[in-house]
């Protein structure tokens, strides 16, 4: 049989998951305390990096001929075979030249898009925890080397092929390899060779889940040895850059075309027979309107928005992991939020220890293990420390967390709470690595958020076992029978406790409940929770957990913007509602547990979800719930989480956030968007930034279809009545597609317009241009054509050629195209302002780019010969900026108007 290793091994040809965990360390020369660094480093080089081959992207050249597929191109390309013909080479070759110029600038654009989204996604790449030369570090999973001891825990995706050395109510998801719905089972025992993947129970296989409990594994094989690798499943190549809206856009698109197409060969039949123009004339006509009317640089100019809008996320901590995220985010009206870590610092102080006699309090600030106790309501503080030791030693038994110090701060391994009760214990004076050698651990139960707590049994110093407990105090009472007193254990005083939980929880504080069972009988068997009962209750540990300060006014700015905010917490309901309070979450503060949603049906959930602002003691399974109520009435929900019980209610709701830094792998694979630092304040940037991006791409097309329409309407008129086109179909091709997208890329850059989060969120079904901005389209189209063509007749009239008036109004319509951005880029409020003259490096920039390119166009020989066009007088240039302006006093009191009117832009 083959072995499952890139290793060689010595003899024997047995598999990893029939060998017992002693002769899979040596064969691998590992250890319990890991390899060391430089072992690591040597192993790298001689197995490669624990990567799969990327699935090879589309090549380059196939890239760049696809931006030719597309039926405006193909109309372009007969177009230009059609003038080929007809003897206009010059046509010809400016339209293919405008092809391939416009292919090249898609290319570039797409390819520079692509690249920065996969750079932004690099960002959120997966680390594994490890144990090298002794101490629980973090590698990334690349890095990972066969030998290497890794720690897993529910949420984690497995790193490598691992040969689980340690497994605590382990249980994996392996459907991608085995196609086993319902998850496996590990245990550290071998099982025999023979045995199919599918009941390799010592095993855990590199890209499966683990659903549940904790465990450790030597790594056996690594990149494309592992099993995932052999039925060589390559990593998915890039997203597409798609959306809902680009989708929407690619649509009308189509469409919108095939009216143009039908529309010209009506208008080339009206042309030919009713006004018995030449028909290669007529051709070059319509395909003028073809050309004219069409936004051809839209859809490029839109993707480029998105992109913007997703780097500048990103730069904000909010990594966007699916791209029509951007847009829903602009609609988002309820955003819940989980308490630890997201709302608070999660930076964990121990502050109080409470017992049935003694009430303590321990100073000094974040997990330096240094501060003094005082006794509250005794002044005998050495008789409280002595009567709250054993709960600090629960405390710090119960417990996997270690604290280091790095450049003089403390820092914690683990979990923060059980890290502050490590500080804890040091401040009270116990030698925390000697405590813990001498209470050597057996066993455990690991912190589920189903049940709420978490259990050790050990080795007692003086011989026999003791159960450990700690977790949320009514579920740890509700498994003890009696507590500790001075003179052995008394029954439970259970209105003392409730007393202590409501007044720690009541300040804000984050209250847990320890408990213990002395003779807990090791030989029977492994720990199970039904071992969990008859305990004696020592006491309460009550911590501070600081609300994150630049929350409050982030919930301030989410209240302005209509957004409403809700706690979802697995804390005490007292807790939860005393931090809500700190941050302003609501005047009204309402509370709704988890048990109160298990009783609502989902009717009553409806009204429960939406009137309470805090939902405490709540599970996993109840935000599921609640998102589903709340997207019943038509909320946009954005939701965070960050265990593996979280990812259906992530997937479920519009926006699923996950934690960047606690988030389990199985939590950011169902987001939509991942926090670089869980802090609340990147989900309201995100908001603010999907709010600018929705914006800009609507003033992209407010401000490129006046365009196509106003020559379209130009060239429709001149075909009907009868007259020479104001346009030849090169220059049109010029505008739209030179002119045009260099002035609308400089929309993409937008900032955000004052007071994007001063109004409603958008509807959620709300159509893309809004009846003002479908108005706006058509009454700007109308004055684009009005004023072209008044130009170009008031031209004529003086006697000007034909090739001059045209010139002129090439040159017109970009002085207005310059002008009405101006006015786009502040849809309701004025443009005539400092900040809306100085405007934004993007927006100066491309027009010093139009105006140097139409002075070349109206100047320069070459492009006088290619475009036909003459020069044109300082006058005339005058007579144009006049137009210009008059155009933009025209628009700005238009806005006024609207605005008196109560217009929603
Ligand atoms: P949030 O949902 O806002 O992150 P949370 O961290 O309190 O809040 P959970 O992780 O579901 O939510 O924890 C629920 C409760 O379980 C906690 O309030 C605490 O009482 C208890 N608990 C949390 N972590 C541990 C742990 N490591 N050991 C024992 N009990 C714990």
């Amino acid at each position: 049989m083959e072995r499952d290793v890139n290793p060689e091994l010595p003899a024997g040809i047995t598999p990893w998951h029939a060998l017992p965990v002693e002769t899979v360390y040596s064969a691998l020369q590992t250890s319990p305390s890991g390899l060391c660094e430089q072992d690591a480093m040597q192993r790298i080089a001689t197995y490669g990096a624990n990567a799969l081959p990327e699935a090879p992207g589309l090549h380059p050249v196939v890239r760049f001929l696809a931006q030719f597929n597309n039926a405006l191109i193909y109309f372009l390309l007969a177009a230009a075979v059609a003038a080929m013909v007809l003897g206009h080479a010059v046509d010809a070759g400016v339209i293919v030249a405008v092809v391939v110029v416009n292919a090249i600038v898609g290319f570039i654009q797409e390819g520079k898009a692509e690249e920065a989204l996969a750079a932004i996604r690099s960002m959120i790449s997966p680390h594994a925890a490890v144990v090298r030369e002794g101490a629980r570090t973090e590698v990334a999973v690349r890095d990972l080397v066969p030998g290497d001891l890794v720690l897993v825990e529910a949420g984690d995706r497995v790193p490598a092929d691992l040969r689980l050395v340690r497994a605590r109510s382990l249980r994996i998801d392996e459907a991608m390899l085995t196609g086993e719905s319902v998850t496996a089972e590990k245990r550290e025992a071998p099982v025999a060779a023979d045995v199919p993947l599918g009941d390799r129970q010592s095993m855990a296989f590199s890209g499966t889940l683990v659903a549940a409990g904790q465990g450790a594994g030597i790594v056996v094989a690594t990149g494309q040895a592992t099993q995932i690798g052999r039925i060589s499943v390559l990593i998915a190549g890039v997203e597409p850059l798609t959306t809902p809206l680009l989708r929407q856009i690619d649509s009308f698109g189509r469409r919108f075309t095939i009216f143009c197409f039908i529309m010209a060969a009506a208008l080339f039949a009206f042309a030919v027979s009713v006004r018995g123009h030449d028909w290669a004339d007529a051709l070059m006509a319509v395909v003028a309107l073809a050309v004219g009317a069409i936004p051809e640089g839209l859809p490029a100019v839109i993707t480029i928005t998105l992109a913007i809008g997703v780097r500048r996320m990103a730069a904000r901590n909010a990594v966007i992991r699916r791209l029509p995220a951007v847009e829903t985010l602009g609609a988002t009206t309820i955003i819940c939020s989980d308490k630890t870590g997201t709302l608070t610092r999660n930076e964990m102080t121990a502050r109080h220890v409470v017992t049935s006699t003694h009430l303590l309090e321990a100073s000094g600030a974040g997990y330096a293990p240094s501060g003094v106790f005082t006794a509250i309501g005794s002044d005998d503080d050495v008789a409280a420390l002595e009567a709250s030791e054993e709960v600090i030693r629960c405390g710090l038994l119960c417990n996997d967390a270690a604290l280091e110090q790095a450049d003089g701060r403390w820092r914690v391994s683990g979990d923060p709470m059980e890290g502050a009760l490590v500080a804890l214990a040091a401040k009270a004076g116990l030698a925390v690595d000697h405590v813990r050698a001498e209470w050597p651990r057996l066993d455990e139960i690991p912190f589920d958020a189903a049940h709420r707590f978490m259990a050790t049994r050990h080795v007692a110093p003086g011989g026999g076992s003791v159960l450990f407990v700690k977790g949320a105090p009514e579920a740890v009472l509700a498994v003890s029978a009696s507590e500790a007193a001075p003179g052995g254990p008394v029954p439970l005083d259970m209105a003392h406790w409730d007393r202590e939980i409501v007044r720690a929880a009541g300040a804000g504080e984050r209250v847990l409940g320890f408990a213990m069972k002395a003779n807990a009988g090791e030989d029977a068997g492994p720990l199970g929770l039904g071992a969990v009962e008859g305990l004696v209750f020592l006491g309460l540990v009550a911590f501070i957990d600081p609300p994150r300060s630049e929350v409050v006014s982030a919930i301030a700015e989410c209240r302005s913007a209509g957004i409403a905010v809700k706690m979802i917490t697995g804390d005490h309901a007292a807790t939860a509602a005393a931090i809500a309070a700190q941050l302003g979450l609501d005047d009204h503060l309402e509370v709704v547990t988890g048990a109160e949603v298990d009783a609502a049906s989902d009717a009553q959930l409806v009204t429960l979800a939406r009137r309470a602002s805090v939902f405490a003691r709540t599970s996993p399974e109840h935000k599921l719930r609640i998102v589903r109520a709340l997207q019943s009435t038509g909320a946009v929900v954005a939701m965070t989480g960050d265990g593996v019980n979280d990812a259906p209610a992530l997937k479920q709701a519009d926006v699923g956030v996950a934690m960047g830094i606690k988030g389990t792998e199985a939590a950011k694979e169902a987001a939509e968007m991942v926090l670089l630092d869980d802090n609340f304040v990147s989900i309201v940037a995100a908001v603010h930034e999907g709010r600018t991006v929705y914006d800009n791409v609507r003033k992209v097309i407010a401000w490129t279809l006046p365009t196509s329409g106003g020559e379209g309407i130009a060239v429709i008129a001149a075909i009907l009545f009868g007259f020479v086109m104001p346009m030849t179909p090169v220059q049109i091709l010029w505008i739209n597609l030179i002119v045009t997208v260099t002035l609308g890329l400089a929309l993409a850059f937008e900032p955000s317009e004052p007071g994007v989060m001063d109004r409603a969120p958008r509807p959620a079904g709300a159509a893309l241009l809004s009846p003002f901005l479908l108005w706006r389209v058509v009454f700007v189209s109308g004055l684009f054509a009005v004023t072209t063509l008044s130009i170009f007749f008031a031209a004529l009239a003086e006697g000007r050629d034909l090739e001059t008036a045209r010139t002129l109004v090439v040159n017109a319509i970009v002085v207005l195209e310059v002008f009405y951005l101006y006015n786009v880029r502040y849809l309701s409020t004025t443009s005539l302002t400092l900040r809306g003259g100085f405007s934004t490096p993007a927006v100066l920039m491309a027009v010093a780019i139009v105006v140097l390119a139409q002075i070349a166009f109206t100047y320069l020989p070459l492009m006088q010969n290619v475009f036909d066009t003459r020069p044109v007088t300082f006058r005339d240039g005058l007579i144009i900026l006049a137009a210009g302006i008059g155009f933009m006093c025209v628009l700005e009191v238009e806005k006024v108007v609207a605005r008196r009117l109560g217009v929603r832009m």
